[in-house]
């Protein structure tokens, strides 16, 4: 028994990624995004009566049905524009070339994947490729921060179709909050054309249940605690949805590798209030594949961490894993918003009020070399607005903790880095929550074959 394993939510079987809230006969797969996701009568091609039926989100899209069509859709996004052969995915996932092609009949009746033409004969007859299309459906990230709103359109290679970002102030409680995000989630598809949705991904501060889709007592916002969030969005946009912490959603997506094209940032558009159009040549800033374990620490207006073990997602038994800001580090220290003394977030929150941003890295650094120490990560990533303030001064402050720490341990220090994907990390990573089921687990084995194909 491996609890690790057991809870490591990439998979995204529907034990790992939260239950599905209606349905008699769950018939769940490894494909469900409907893990943690609820669905309602709507215009979403994965909501309604069959939807809640099947568990399932692809329920009217045979198509995204089943473990191995998850493995093959998985491979055709790894290999990209260039395109894998029905050969190639056989070989890849150890399906029967018969099997193979009776999946790539589907998804491309479905418009899910098409085929690019032939490869290079290397002796019989030269083998079709085929290859994902991206644009065939989509779905919606949105990160609720204390005050604002990003929401991220992005097709099913994860990339931004289009972004918008809204003041938002979340202490005026729940009408208020989903008037808004109702309003700017229309207006995202309306700019796009109204491409088909296959749900929403939300991700705000914890904590919170993931699986039953509630609110608990948000540092700062209490009068959300035990609000019912996941079902009332799908309630107001028609359309299936998954809730998760805001730390969460960033290491989901930066686990699966995505690449962002573009910054995003201050495109075309009026920061608060505009649709920026997201363009421009694909950066590579997403992570190599297998990158392992790592945490990622968001500082914004508040402190937690997701935490990526052996590839997969931890969020722990009752979802509440990764609450990084209130561990305390100065008995009887200052009060912090949680009800406790001495929090690490509250110290560096305090210590960016101040100016003090050496003090505020240095405590980061010091919450993070607790964590190395417990999880013997591979790497920390930083993300944020209060880290993307001071990128340099945050990613040395807390390299050069982590340095003490190796110096006094013993060993090579574990890299710091900054998260890719900069202030739409954690929206990027809220699409992910529908997207990333739909593509099957990453396991080594399979990503050693992916690279084989690639
Ligand atoms: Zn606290």
């Amino acid at each position: 028994m491996d609890p690790l394993k057991q809870r490591c939510c990439e998979s995204a079987s529907a034990g790992d990624n939260g239950g599905v809230t209606s349905g008699a006969t769950s018939r769940v797969t490894r494909n469900d995004v409907a893990a943690g996701a609820r669905g309602t009568s709507g215009d979403s091609e994965l909501s309604g009566a069959s939807y809640d039926a099947s568990g399932s989100p692809g329920a009217n899209l045979p198509a995204l049905r089943g473990h191995n069509a998850a493995l093959v859709l998985g491979l055709l996004r790894a290999a990209g524009e260039r395109g894998v052969s029905r050969l190639e995915l056989a070989a890849a996932t150890g399906l029967t070339p018969q099997a193979v092609s009776k999946i790539t009949a589907r998804l491309r009746a479905d418009g899910l994947a098409d085929e690019a033409g032939r490869r290079a004969s290397t002796g019989g007859k030269p083998p079709t490729v085929l290859r994902l299309v991206p644009g065939a459906r989509h779905a919606i990230g949105l990160h609720l921060e204390r005050d604002e709103l990003t929401a991220v359109l992005a097709d099913l290679a994860g990339d931004p179709v289009a972004v918008r970002r809204a003041p938002l102030a979340f202490e005026d409680g729940a009408d208020r909050v989903l008037t808004t995000v109702e309003r700017e989630v229309a207006a995202l598809r309306d700019g796009a054309g109204g491409p088909p949705v296959l749900g929403v991904g939300v991700a705000c501060p914890g904590p919170l249940d993931h699986t039953a889709g509630v609110l608990h007592r948000v540092t700062g916002a209490p009068q959300w605690d035990g609000f019912p969030l996941r079902d009332a969005l799908a309630d107001r946009l028609g359309l299936p949805v998954v809730l998760d912490k805001d730390t969460n959603a960033a290491a989901l997506g930066l686990a699966q590798g995505i690449r962002v094209r573009g910054t995003g940032e201050g495109v075309g558009a009026d920061e608060h209030t505009g649709t920026e159009e997201a363009g421009g040549a694909d950066d590579g800033r997403g992570l190599p594949p297998g990158s392992g374990s790592f945490a990622y620490l968001h500082l914004g207006t508040g402190l937690g961490a997701g935490l990526v073990l052996g590839g997969g997602l931890y969020r722990g038994r009752r979802t509440g894993a990764g609450e990084f800001g209130h561990q305390v580090v100065q008995l009887d220290g200052p009060e912090c918003g949680c009800g406790k003394r001495g929090c690490i977030e509250a110290l560096c929150l305090t210590a960016v009020v101040r100016g003090d941003l050496a003090e505020a890295a240095r405590l980061l650094g010091v919450g993070a070399a607790n964590l190395v120490e417990l999880l013997d990560i591979d790497r920390v990533l930083l993300g944020g607005r209060t880290v993307l303030d001071h990128p340099e001064g945050f990613a040395d402050g807390v390299a050069r903790v982590l340095a003490d720490h190796a110096r006094i341990r013993g060993g090579s220090a574990v890299p710091v880095m900054l998260a890719p994907g900069g202030a739409r990390a954690v929206a990027d990573g809220a699409a992910q929550l529908v997207l990333a089921p739909l593509f099957g687990p990453r396991h080594p084995a399979l990503a050693a074959s992916r690279e084989a194909v690639g």
